[in-house]
């Protein structure tokens, strides 16, 4: 398999390593100092305009992101997919993208398109279809590692679509714990 998992001692030159967290904080840096898409796209991103909506009982934020277009005008009918390589193989990685090994599962990768400051994608490494259920347990482990700074949601843009199975989504707590225990019964 390609190793494109950062040491920790690669790791320690950009942030501490205390815990998950940390260590994603300080991909994030190593990322946008070796990765030059990357580091130019989140310089795009201090361009982005936004504007805030309110509703009846809520506030929709809406964000103009230019730099998002090559992700998010991608095509994903089946045809198109079966046409071009995978791009969350490790195998099909740009040379300078790296990550972090998680469960021996899952890698975390700075997403190159970002909408955020921080903005991970953390796909299986296999390529298998998407699937929330038989995942749903290390979603919340994986929440529950990055709380310090991450919040964690799912993304899934289409079946066809195969390993983008996660999540950068923040849980209260206590719903996470409620839901460990469901998922385990
Ligand atoms: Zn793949």
């Amino acid at each position: 398999m390609v190793n494109k998992s950062l040491s920790e001692t690669e790791l320690l030159k950009f942030g501490t390593i205390g815990n998950l967290s940390q260590k994603a904080e300080a991909l994030l840096n190593e990322q946008k100092s070796n990765w030059e898409l990357l580091q130019a796209n989140f310089i795009g991103l201090r361009k982005v305009r936004t504007k805030l909506f309110t509703l009846d009982n809520f506030n929709v934020k809406v964000q103009f992101n230019p730099t998002r277009i090559t992700s998010t005008a991608a095509k994903v009918d089946a045809k198109s997919i079966a046409e071009r390589k995978c791009f969350l193989c490790l195998e099909n990685l740009p040379a300078p993208q790296k990550g972090i090994l998680y469960k021996n599962d899952y890698i975390i990768l700075c997403n190159p398109f970002p909408i955020f400051e921080q903005h991970l994608t953390i796909p299986n490494i296999n390529h298998i279809p998407q699937n929330i259920e038989k995942h749903f347990l290390d979603m919340l482990d994986l929440t529950f590692d990055l709380k310090d700074n991450f919040l964690c949601f799912i993304t899934v843009q289409s079946v066809e679509l195969l390993h983008r199975i996660i999540f950068i989504f923040k849980l209260e707590l206590k719903i996470w714990f409620q839901l460990k225990a469901i998922t385990k019964t």
